[in-house]
């Protein structure tokens, strides 16, 4: 479904990510772990087409997607959850999953709302209530399913767990498999690798914007060298 062969991208003159290549299949949640600055966040936003790489190729279902617009790969159903819980504070809970459909006009925008607040009963309830009022956890649950609302093949969802209660943590990736048994296709980068490995069909390894590992998620998952740079033990 997607894939991303020998990509540079810098941010003035730091190279950020080098010669980066990964593929993601159809149906398959793939994780991406690393350290701070590893450059996760970096290859998310160069895949939604909000930086562009200096060489190598991204081809999306067939397509290169290189020089396509934000918006264009968004309407190809590439659509990016990003970091930080970007909600529109000051707009109600149903106003903020109506503008992630905006681009896309498959279906009917009922069905969307009644499949999102089945996945997130929390939200059905709050649904007039102010964004920016929500708690840490519902405000990522309404940034998931405003991404989900333009109905994504592929969604790229960055460091979901983070700042939440363990007990939230633990939602949140029942819900991810969810929404993967459902049909979405899932790029998930996540500090919490232990996690991420758990729900995750396979995995590469960052460092220094380098894939330097990769493999089936568990097998990650029970190597030493992961167990203890990443996994602490
Ligand atoms: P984290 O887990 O801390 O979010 P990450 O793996 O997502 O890290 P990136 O945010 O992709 O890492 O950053 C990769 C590198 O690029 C880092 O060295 C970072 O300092 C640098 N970088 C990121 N954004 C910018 C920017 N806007 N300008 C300059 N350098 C940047």
């Amino acid at each position: 479904m997607l894939t991303v062969q020998g990509i540079n991208v810098y941010y003035g003159a730091i190279h950020a990510l080098k010669e980066l290549s990964i593929r993601v299949s159809e149906g398959e949640i793939v994780t991406l772990i690393g350290a701070n600055g590893a450059g996760k966040s970096t290859l998310l936003k160069t895949l939604s087409g909000l930086l562009k790489p200096r060489g190598g190729s991204i081809e999306f279902i067939g397509r290169s997607i290189v020089s396509q617009s934000v918006q264009a790969i968004v309407k190809e159903g590439l659509i990016h959850c990003p970091e930080g819980r970007r909600v529109f504070a000051n707009m109600s809970v149903e106003e903020n999953l109506e503008l992630g459909a905006y681009l896309q006009s498959a279906g009917s925008l009922a069905e969307d709302f009644h499949k999102i607040y089945d996945t997130f009963p929390r939200l059905r309830e709050r649904r007039k209530q102010q964004a920016g009022t929500l708690s840490g956890g519902e405000q990522q649950m309404l940034a998931i399913g405003r991404a989900l609302m333009g109905r994504p093949k592929l969604l790229l969802l960055d460091e979901p767990s983070m700042g939440l209660a363990p007990l939230l943590v633990q939602d949140i990736f029942a819900i991810i498999r969810e929404v993967n048994q459902a049909g979405t296709t899932v790029l998930l980068v996540e500090q919490n690798a232990h996690q991420a490995l758990k729900i995750a069909h396979r995995a590469y390894v960052l460092e220094t914007g380098r894939v330097v590992l990769e493999g089936d998620a568990q097998e990650l998952a029970d190597s030493d060298e992961i167990r203890t740079a990443y996994l602490g033990h």
